[in-house]
């Protein structure tokens, strides 16, 4: 059996700027705008946020992308934050993780394994860290986690059998699905599963902020702030209110200034 603790984070894509249609609404349209964004993302938002006012031009005193950003998140003009997105490919989570992710709804889009056509007789495990490291309850999970896969293997089996005596007309992927779909029933909430999140500036902020809480289950904690690494590391000006503390519970978490914008 294979156990895991931490999840893999995968930033997979995120949004690219037309450059030369930028260049061309300013040429005919506006005025010269230079910025210090590092990322397209953060250009992006603050591009959106001037065509508001079309305070394009490059006066004296301009604010840098990241004063202005700063003046999005404190005037809440979040909506504006909603034009650059980022896509990551999660893996090594477990479905009680995502079954917590799919409640962010708002800026949000999922593609998720499907246990009704993957086999998922050899799929890994995500162990709580407080199971983990106790060997007597790590002992009871694993045993419990044996008898699961056993019986989804069993299951599997028995259905496929069974679809093949009373349904020879089906195709073999329809038999399978049929027998995945009800064997996967007796599979645990610690499965491993993969998906692919993509979600705008504004709704991961949202996230971070929820699921990089001390109240938050210790998993998606740190999904959260693996997650943050990322965000952090592409698009410092867009998050640079988050931080990493400790977390009273144990771990890390995530605090920031301008709450849900
Ligand atoms: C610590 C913690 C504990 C939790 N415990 C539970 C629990 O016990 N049971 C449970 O069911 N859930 C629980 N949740 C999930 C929680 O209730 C939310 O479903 C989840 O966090 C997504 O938040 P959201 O709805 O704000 O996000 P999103 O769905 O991304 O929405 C973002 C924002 O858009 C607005 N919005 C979105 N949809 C609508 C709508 N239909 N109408 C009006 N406004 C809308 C709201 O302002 C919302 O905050 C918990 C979450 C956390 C962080």
């Amino acid at each position: 059996m294979k156990f895991n603790q931490v999840p893999r984070v995968r930033l997979i894509a995120f949004s690219s700027l037309h450059q030369a249609n930028i260049q061309d609404f300013l040429e005919k349209e506006a005025d010269s705008w230079n910025t210090d964004a590092t990322s397209d993302a953060e250009k992006l938002s603050e591009f959106s946020g001037r065509i508001c006012y079309q305070s394009f031009g490059n006066k004296q005193g301009r604010k840098t992308n990241k004063e202005y950003l700063e003046h999005i998140l404190d005037s809440a003009h979040g909506s504006v934050l909603e034009h650059a997105s980022f896509t990551f490919l999660f893996t090594g989570v477990s479905r009680s993780l995502t079954h917590e992710l799919v409640r962010h709804r708002a800026g949000f889009g999922y593609s998720q394994l499907s246990q009704r056509y993957v086999d998922e007789s050899e799929t890994e495990f995500v162990v709580p860290d407080i199971i983990a490291e106790d060997p007597e309850l790590f002992r009871i999970f694993e045993k419990a986690i044996e008898s699961a896969q056993a019986a989804y293997i069993h299951l599997s089996k028995a259905i496929t059998e069974k679809i093949d005596k009373e349904r020879p007309d089906l195709t073999k992927t329809d038999k399978r699905k049929l027998a995945r779909q009800a064997a996967r029933s007796v599979l645990p909430n610690a499965t491993e599963t993969k998906i692919v999140v993509t979600a705008n500036a504004r709704a991961w902020r949202h996230f971070l902020e929820l699921r990089g809480s001390e109240g938050a289950e210790p998993e998606i904690r740190k999904l959260a702030i693996l997650v943050f690494k990322n965000l952090q590391h592409i698009a410092p000006n867009l998050f640079f209110d988050f931080q990493i503390a400790p977390c009273p519970n144990g771990g890390e978490m995530l605090i920031n200034r301008f709450h849900k914008v």
